[in-house]
C-alpha cells in the first residue's frame, strides 16, 4: 500500500468513532471493574466530537493529515473529561503535529507520527509499560510498528503489525497491578482486570488497521 492522505486520516477517526460505540459497554464494564466505570462514556463522547470537528464543513476542504489529527485532538481534549481525553487528544495532536503538512504520508511517517503519539502520552501521563496503563498497548504497537517497517514491510503491513502488538499488549495488562491513574487506588485488587485504557488503544489502532487494508 502506497502513501495514506488526509482523507483515509478522516476515515480512521470515523471508524475508531465506529469501534467506540460500538464497544462502548464494554469499555464502561472493564472501567467499572477497576475504575469508575466511564471510559466507554468518554471515549464515545471524544471520538463523536472529533469526528463531528473533521467532517462537514468545519475543516478546509485541503486540510493535510496532520491538521486533520490535530484537529480530532483538540476537539476530544475540550468535550472528554476523564484521564482518557487529555490522553488521547494529546495523542492525537502530536501524531499531528509530526506530520506537519505532508499530504501524503508514507509508512516511515506515519510511524513516526505514532511515535510522536507514545512520547505525548509518556510525557503527560508518566506511565511507563507495566503500569497498566494504555501504554501497554501504545509502545508495543510504536515496537512492532517499527520492527515491521525495518524488514521492509509496507505501511498497510506495519499498521497490521502495531494493531496485532496493541491487542496483545492490552492483553497483557490482566495480571498488571495498576501503578497511575484510578485503577493504581486499587493496589493489588487492580490485578485480573483488563486495562480499559489499553483495551480502548487497541480498538483506535484496530480502525486503523481496518481503514488501510482497504
Ligand atoms: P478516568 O480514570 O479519569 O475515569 P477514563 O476512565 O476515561 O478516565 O480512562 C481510564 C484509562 O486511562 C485507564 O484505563 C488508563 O489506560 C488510562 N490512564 C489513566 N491514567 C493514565 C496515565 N497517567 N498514563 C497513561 N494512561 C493513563
Ligand atoms: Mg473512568
Ligand atoms: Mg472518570
Amino acid at each position: 500500500m502506497g502513501p495514506v492522505n488526509a482523507e483515509d486520516f478522516v476515515a480512521w477517526v470515523r471508524r475508531a468513532a465506529e469501534l467506540v460505540a460500538a464497544d462502548a459497554d464494554r469499555l464502561t464494564r472493564l472501567d467499572a471493574a477497576i475504575g469508575d466505570g466511564d471510559h466507554g462514556h468518554n471515549m464515545d463522547r471524544g471520538f463523536r466530537a472529533a469526528t463531528d470537528a473533521i467532517s462537514g464543513g468545519t475543516l478546509p476542504e485541503d486540510a493535510p493529515p496532520g491538521k486533520v489529527l490535530m484537529t480530532a485532538g483538540r476537539a476530544i481534549v475540550s468535550k472528554t473529561g476523564g484521564a482518557s481525553g487529555p490522553l488521547y487528544g494529546t495523542a492525537l495532536r502530536r501524531a499531528g503535529k509530526a506530520l506537519g503538512d505532508t499530504a501524503d504520508v508514507d509508512a516511515a511517517a506515519l510511524g513516526a507520527a505514532l511515535r510522536a503519539a507514545l512520547d505525548g502520552v509518556r510525557e503527560l501521563g508518566k506511565a511507563t509499560e507495566g503500569d497498566k496503563t494504555m501504554v501497554d498497548a501504545l509502545a508495543p504497537a510504536v515496537a512492532a510498528y517499527e520492527a515491521a517497517l525495518a524488514d521492509g514491510s509496507d505501511l498497510a503491513g506495519c499498521v497490521r503489525a502495531a494493531a496485532g502488538a496493541a491487542g496483545e499488549g492490552a492483553e497483557a495488562t490482566v495480571p498488571m497491578q495498576a501503578r497511575k491513574g484510578r485503577a493504581s487506588y486499587l493496589g493489588p485488587r487492580s490485578t485480573g482486570h483488563l486495562d480499559p485504557g489499553a483495551a480502548s488503544t487497541a480498538l483506535v489502532l484496530g480502525a486503523l488497521a481496518d481503514v488501510v487494508a482497504q
